[in-house]
């Protein structure tokens, strides 16, 4: 009944209108969102921009002009109505993207650890000018907060597109930063799809972009941007990968699951740090997968609202279906090793293991919980590794062994942005463990860290 009681005041709330600048609201399209758990469940209606909204933003835009610190500030106060609004959010965050309570929790938390370490890290360097930022709908607060705060603590002027699968979510974010204290002119919020992002990485008032999607998206901006913008406005680009963890057979089984399900099942696999390959040492195989099998037996697939659910929805129809055709294939070729089932209504997925030959047999990134499993014998680890780094993706990479010279050796070798050893594949801490990939995954610098800032200077101004 509490649970309930909890969702109830959220029922169909209207939101209002894009707060693009006061007074020229409520012209827009309004858009419906569902619950991707519960399709009859409205969480809310979004006003969405127009390519006119794009150029009354950017005519009305104008760089944070007051002091770091006291950007820094107004940040931090920003961190505090997080917090204080955590119930509000926690709510969008499950009933808007799906999220478990474990996942919103998190979320939530790297979402104030950005504005705090961006507002108390603010410099005093001139600002880029303009700055759009794009954002997915995978880490909708964390993300959408992380890009926007660190823009906004260098002093630019901010016009935000988030993911069309979760306005709501940016929307009530942007609400808090105004609220702490940032001018309406420094930060604008345009819900649209691709063309309005499109438009905002495409006109020359823009000075700078930082994006977070999918590399053939990141590519599609980078031409944008030469084509238009000043040449050397930034583009941070954090994009996809295609992750592997390699298990040799010294490996702690139970450490090893316990791993690999958190780094493949969390999130529902919708993180770009997820576990995509599993490599098994051939000899150690059949008891690590039994074991595996075992452990996704516990896995309870459902409406995320739930505390008993590990696993809820995919973020919508469409991510469903490719999912599911690509699980179809590869059931039509005998190639799915166990699977779970999934509630009929809502758009979930329950975690899957489909058995390849190695990490070239993934076309792309398959952005839901399907593992990919592959065996090695122990003279092909350095083929295994050259394999991984031949797909040119390069984000996160897990490796169980209890051999120290292999943890080394590796390492130096995988080119991969985040390494994690004997442990899951998931997270960073923002200020000690920046997150980012290199090669197709990302341009750098990596987010959380210390030279991200920097990029959201004037060009001349960076280091
Ligand atoms: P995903 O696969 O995570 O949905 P996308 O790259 O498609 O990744 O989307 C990430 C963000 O980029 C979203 O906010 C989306 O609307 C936006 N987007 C899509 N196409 C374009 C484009 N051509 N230019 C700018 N932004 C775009």
């Amino acid at each position: 009944a509490t649970i309930d009681a909890a969702r109830a005041p959220f029922h169909a709330h209207t939101w209002e209108a894009a707060p693009l600048l006061a007074g020229d609201v409520n012209a827009h399209t309004p858009k419906t969102m569902h619950n991707p758990a519960l399709p009859a469940d409205v969480v809310g209606t979004v006003a969405t921009a127009t390519l006119e909204d794009v150029n009354t933003a950017l005519d009305a835009a104008k760089p944070w002009d007051i002091p770091a610190q006291e950007r820094g500030v107004i940040l931090n106060k920003a961190a505090d109505l997080y917090e204080e609004n955590f119930g509000l959010l926690f709510a969008l965050l499950a009933r808007e993207a799906g999220k478990t309570q474990l996942d919103a929790v998190a979320e939530l938390r790297e979402a104030v650890d950005f504005l705090r370490y961006y507002g108390t890290h603010a410099p005093a360097t001139p600002p880029a000018g303009n700055f759009t930022c794009i954002s997915p709908w995978n880490f909708p607060l964390a993300i959408f907060s992380g890009q926007v705060s660190a823009a906004l603590a260098a002093g630019n002027a901010v016009l935000a597109k988030p993911a069309e699968q979760t306005p709501l979510i940016a929307h009530q974010a942007v609400a808090l930063l105004h609220k702490a204290g940032v001018p309406r002119s420094a930060l604008q919020l345009l819900p649209g799809a691709g063309d309005i992002g499109a438009a905002l990485t495409s006109d020359p008032r823009v000075d700078g972009v930082a994006f977070t999607g999918s590399t053939e998206t990141a590519m599609k901006i980078r031409s944008a941007m030469a084509d238009n913008l000043t040449p050397g406005a930034p583009l941070i680009a954090e994009t996809g990968g295609l992750n592997a963890m390699i298990v040799d057979s010294t490996a702690l089984p139970e450490q090893a699951v316990t791993a690999i399900v958190e780094s493949a099942f969390q999130s529902a696999g919708q993180r770009c740090s997820a576990l995509r390959c599993l490599y098994v040492q051939e000899d150690i195989a059949d008891g690590l997968l039994e074991m595996l099998t075992g452990a996704m037996k516990e896995l309870h697939t459902g409406d995320p609202w739930n505390l008993a659910a590990d696993s809820g929805p995919v973020i919508d129809a469409q991510a469903q279906s490719g999912i599911a055709t690509h699980i179809a294939q590869a059931q039509a070729e005998g190639r799915v090793l166990f699977e779970l089932p999934a509630p009929q209504t809502g758009t979930f997925i329950a975690p899957t293991l489909i058995r390849v030959t190695g990490i070239a047999d993934l076309e792309r990134e398959i952005f839901g919980p399907v593992l990919h499993v592959a065996t090695f014998k122990s003279h092909e680890l350095d083929a295994v590794v050259e394999a991984i780094n031949a797909t040119g993706y390069g984000l996160t990479f897990g490796l169980q062994t209890r051999i120290d010279d292999r943890v080394q050796s590796i390492s130096d070798r995988i080119e991969a942005g985040n390494i994690y050893v004997n442990r899951n594949q998931i997270g960073a801490i923002v200020g000690s463990q920046p997150f980012g990939g290199e090669g197709l995954s990302g341009t750098g610098p990596k987010a959380g860290g210390p030279h991200y800032l920097a990029r959201f200077a004037k060009p001349e101004a960076q280091p």
